[in-house]
């Protein structure tokens, strides 16, 4: 790691110079494998002008940064570094530091800077390092010294820290999932930094973290539980004049102390010298609101079997969601469990993809039109027989503001093959989430020919489905993202947390 000496926040000069950097990831401590630095290379390492080149235009928070520091005469926009990697495991020590001494040096390259803009997932968990996003923002706040507003975005999964609160000046975190307002995200948050340095604002803010976890399956913000704690909160950011007010749903699968809800309240000091207790009394509010409601955060979790007993009453196609295998929370992409079921059930038409890169090649050595007997999924898959309909390199874009905010997706060599029992599998060679329609419609797949769709997800991909698929079903499935967090065994969380103690 690079160590120098803090720099002082030089003289205001005109432009004033904005960084603007970000490592971001969502890490599921459950899964035994690690994240490494080969993670961050496959997924996004981007250098200085590189962050504009993917990003410019996006439906994502660095989008949004970039247009508002563009759009005022004063500012200069310094892009500094940006890494992410899909979500999965535990990252290394090594990666981590890797990552920490690239984003210094660059840091460092940069030159003076009047402020910072950071994009932090806020989940971020590495080995010896458990609160990783406070640990690198807490450095960057050394280095840059307690006069550089540093201000910036979280994912709403984030288990927010002190340390995060402290080490800046104010987190704004998306207020919808599936994350469809990435980049207004970082509009606000751009906005309010723009603000604090021509002094026109001054941010205070406060972490209060109730003691309670909400379950994956009740965070989808277009419903309720969500819709009321949401709009509650926005009501209160308008009682009490506040700058902001963050509500974090919690990443569940993250065995650390922060894991589980929490609120973050921005006050603006300028306003009123009352601005903190201001905010107080909203965050108490609203973590009283979700004290009360907090057994309707719990979800009530139907498996495979009950889900395809009442499969004729959902007008189709139907969104199956297998909450177990979600790659947005770090899982692998590859249980056949809820396909095993269809298969001996007598389903067809369905859709599922699946991260199987053996089958790929197998099927890239077979040829189209050939029949192979595979082993789909993970190794203990289901085997089978199946047709190869197609291959491809896996490239598609999309431009519509979906969770996750890409445009460039990759999944690798892809094959799409048919199943002996009539379902359509498509097998990726890497692990791509299943934020965008375009997965299918960019390989001249119809979604509306399937009377169903697998999708390895709980609420993300609602904002790809939803337009196509009239019924959304979550499927509680076993995995490294189960629905029920109970069963996991913590050694670091929060005591007492709803749901594992009930008497918070
Ligand atoms: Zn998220």
């Amino acid at each position: 790691m690079t160590e120098s000496e803090p720099q002082r926040p030089n003289c205001r000069q005109t432009p004033q110079r904005v960084g603007l950097l970000g490592i971001y990831h969502e890490t599921n401590t459950f899964i035994e494998s690690a994240t490494t630095l080969a993670d961050f290379q496959n997924g996004y390492w981007l250098e200085t002008s590189r962050i504009r080149d993917e990003y410019q235009g996006a439906n994502h928070e660095i989008s949004g940064l970039i247009e508002v520091i563009d759009g005022a005469p004063d500012m200069e926009l310094v892009p500094i570094f940006y890494a992410m990697a899909t979500p999965g495991g535990l990252i290394t020590r090594d990666c981590y530091l890797a990552l920490l001494d690239r984003m210094m040096q660059l840091l460092d390259e940069a030159g003076p800077l009047d402020a910072c803009l950071v994009a932090p997932h806020g989940a971020g968990v590495a080995e010896g390092y458990p609160d990783m996003d406070g640990h690198w923002l807490s450095l960057l706040r050394q280095k840059l010294g307690v006069g550089v507003p540093i201000i910036g975005t979280l994912d709403p999964h984030a288990n927010v820290s002190q340390a995060m609160i402290d080490a800046t000046d104010g987190l704004i975190a998306y207020a919808t999932n599936p994350h469809i307002d990435q980049k207004q995200t970082g509009i606000e948050a751009a906005r309010l930094l723009v603000n604090t340095l021509r002094g026109e604002v001054s941010p205070v803010q406060l972490l209060v973290k109730p003691p309670v976890a909400i379950s994956i399956e009740q965070q989808f913000t277009s419903n309720q539980p969500c819709l009321g704690l949401y709009a509650l909160a926005q009501e209160l950011e308008q009682r009490f004049a506040l700058v902001s007010m963050s509500v974090l749903l919690g990443f569940p699968y993250a065995d650390v102390h922060e894991m589980g809800s929490g609120f973050i309240v921005i006050a603006d000091r300028n306003q009123s010298p009352a601005a903190i207790s201001q905010a107080e009394e909203a965050a108490s509010i609203l973590s009283a609101f979700l004290m009360e409601h907090k057994q309707a955060f719990n979800g009530k979790k139907s498996g495979v079997q009950a889900v395809l007993r009442d499969f004729e009453n959902h007008p189709e196609p139907v969104l199956l969601l297998d909450m177990g295998d979600n790659i947005g929370g770090g899982a692998p992409g590859d249980s056949t469990l809820i396909l095993e079921h269809l298969e001996t059930g007598g389903f067809s038409d369905f859709f599922i993809c699946l991260y199987d890169p053996e089958s790929v090649a197998q099927c890239g050595e077979a040829k189209v039109g050939a029949d192979v007997s595979l082993f789909l999924g993970g190794k203990r898959g289901l085997k089978t027989r199946v047709e190869v309909l197609a291959l491809y390199d896996g490239h598609f874009t999309e431009d519509a503001p979906r969770h996750g905010g890409f445009v460039h997706y990759d999944m690798g060599p892809t094959a799409v093959v048919r199943t002996m029992g009539g379902n359509t599998v498509m097998l990726t060679s890497r692990r791509t989430p299943p934020y965008s329609l375009r997965q299918l419609t960019a390989l001249g797949l119809d979604p509306h020919s399937f009377r169903g769709i697998i999708a390895k997800g709980v609420n993300a991909p609602i904002a790809a489905y939803g337009d196509v698929c009239p019924s959304i079903v979550q499927v509680d499935t076993p995995g490294v993202t189960q629905a029920d967090m109970t069963l996991f065994e913590y050694k670091n969380r929060r005591a007492p947390l709803f749901p594992f103690e009930e008497s918070v």
